[in-house]
């Protein structure tokens, strides 16, 4: 949520152009503009194939360790995040939760192809809603 960097107050509203990196909002409260940034976000290209997919990948999947790839973050999703991901992405085709694979899932984290940063851990966006984390 955006508040006033002055008051705190939540009534503020964007003002001027839609710059890029970011928005001008004027407070109504107490009448200062504030900037906020944008959070930049970064493509997928850089990281190696292991960021996908480790080797050996079977025999972790429901480890408890912090995942290490993309395939793995997505194995130890909870059963009813990954219905509430399932439903959100596929929410005009009725696509129960159980019958989508993690390859399916892959893919469109390839289309979407955005994490917020590149240092470990990595969060990787699903889609603007749904997003993991892959360590290190
Ligand atoms: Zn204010």
């Amino acid at each position: 949520m955006v508040t006033c960097s002055k008051c705190q107050s939540d009534k503020v509203r964007p003002i001027g152009p839609d710059y890029s990196d970011f928005i001008i909002y004027r407070c109504s409260d107490c009448g200062r503009d504030s900037i906020i940034w944008r959070a930049k976000t970064h493509s997928l290209d850089s990281f190696p194939a292991q960021f996908w997919c480790i080797l050996g990948v079977e025999c972790v999947r429901h480890s408890n360790t912090p995942p290490q790839s993309i395939e793995q973050a997505l194995w130890q999703m909870s059963g009813d995040d990954w219905t509430k991901m399932v439903e959100s992405l596929f929410a005009n085709t009725y696509q129960l939760s159980s019958t989508v694979g993690v390859e399916q899932i892959m893919d469109i984290i390839k289309k979407t192809n955005t994490c917020t940063n590149l240092d470990f851990p990595v969060e990787v966006w699903i889609n603007k809603d749904f997003k993991i984390k892959v360590y290190k």
